[in-house]
This record gives structure tokens, sequence and C-alpha cells, in this order.
């Protein structure tokens, strides 16, 4: 089967458009790792096509605060901004739709989704250090995570050697195919689709095909412009909207 996953998403439409172009006709089932809402613009219309796209969805950290479950406590001032954009504008029908969403972890054939960790919803996994722990004592052999929005991951091999999963490069052809090997264990990011951190300001999300043991990562170019205008003109914070073209 060939899975589309999709992270992080965000509230940002032309980036999920972009990515649904892409992909379409490559994948058979579409799942989402969360955070589908938050920083972005278009919470309603991404809800909607999310919804209709993936056949499993589990929530981030935004959804669960952008419709109430969470305080955002923990959240920046810019974020928090966001959080209560995104619930003033959501529909009571997308409200409920958040508020039922099921935390992680999610099983697939072979495979476990979570949003942070497999041990917390809210934990960030960006160093080897913080992801060895999850390979060593692994409950599946692929866990895909999102929460950091950087592509990539980790793997612990058959060996017992730690390595990274390189960051797909803007020079890098696409998609960038990892062949995951027998025995060995890993912890895979799609990146984010709205909002990516690894200094690459253009759309990320990845396709796993567990006949062949392979994961696809992708890139691609997205009107950036466009939602940066629209997150102006909502009155948005700046650094919300400046962050997206620098992809940090
Ligand atoms: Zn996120």
């Amino acid at each position: 089967m060939r899975y589309l996953l999709l992270s992080d998403v965000h509230s940002n439409l032309e980036a999920l458009d972009a990515c649904l172009q892409v992909a379409e006709g490559k994948y058979e089932t579409a799942v989402c790792l969360g955070d589908i809402v938050g920083y972005g613009p278009n919470p309603n219309e991404v809800i909607e096509k999310i919804r209709h796209v993936c056949r499993a969805v589990i929530r981030g950290n935004h959804d669960k605060a952008s419709c109430g479950i969470d305080d955002a406590h923990d959240f920046n001032p810019n974020a928090r901004i966001a959080a209560e954009f995104t619930r003033q504008l959501l529909s009571p029908d997308h409200l409920e739709y958040l508020r039922h969403l099921p935390s992680g972890p999610a099983i697939f054939d072979g495979f476990m989704v979570v949003h942070g960790s497999p041990r917390d919803e809210d934990e960030y996994i960006v160093s080897s250090v913080e992801a060895l722990p999850f390979l060593r004592s692994p409950e599946a052999q692929v866990v895909c995570f999102g929460h950091t929005h950087l592509q990539g991951g980790f793997m612990f091999s058959a060996a017992g050697r730690l390595q990274s999963v390189q960051f797909l490069r803007p020079q890098d052809a696409i998609p960038r195919a990892v062949s995951l090997e027998n025995g060995a264990r890993y912890l895979l990011n799609p990146g984010s689709v709205g909002q990516p951190r690894d200094y690459d300001w253009r759309a990320a999300f990845a396709i796993l095909d567990t006949d062949h043991s392979q994961i696809e990562f992708y890139r691609t170019a997205y009107d950036v412009a466009q939602t940066q205008a629209k997150m102006e003109q909502a009155g948005l914070p700046p650094p919300l909207y400046h962050r997206l073209s620098v992809g940090r």
C-alpha cells in the first residue's frame, strides 16, 4: 500500500493544494499526522479538504489549542494569537470535528503514526539523542511523526548504528526515495506542508510504500505570496508570514 503522509498543514491552503496536485495518482491512502490548523489563514477550507482526502487523521497541539481542548499556555505569543484567530474563524461543525479528533498513536499495516512522539503527542524529536529511546524499544519498525516541521528522520540499523535520514536539500532530485532496510528501525517525518522550518520554503510531504519498503520525500513550490497576502489581510502577526518564504 502507498500511504500519503501529510503533517503540519497549518491552515495553508495553497501549500496543501500544491502537495495534493503533485501526489495525485501516486498513493492509495492518505493519512494526516496532525496540526491541520494554526498559523495560517484558511482553517475551514483546509479542514474541509483534509476530511475529504484523508482516511485517518490524528490531532496535533495546534488542533487542540484552536478548539479549546488545550489552553495554549506553552505557545509563544504569536502562536497563541493565531490559535485565537483560528478559533474565531472556525465553523461550529469544524470546531466539533477538531474536538473529536483522536490523539495518536495510530497503527497501520506495520507502521505507527504519531504527532510528536510515541509517548507524548506534544514532545519534539529533533536530535538523534531524543530519537534513540524510541528506536531502541520500538512498537513498530517504522514510526512516522510530525511536530518539528523538519523533513527526514532517524534510523537504527540492524547492526545497532544510529543514523539520521538526511533532510532533502534544495538541490536534491525529487522525490528522494529512501529504502527501508530489513531489521532496521525508523522514525520518519514527512515534513510540514504549510510551514516548513528546515530552511526550504517549499511544501513538504512523503509517500510511504509498505509493499516496497521505501519512503519518498517530496518538496513542491506553491504560491507563498498569496498565503502571505491573506495572512497580512487577516491581521496575523508579521513574523508568522515572513517566516514562510524562508522556511524557518
Ligand atoms: Zn505544527
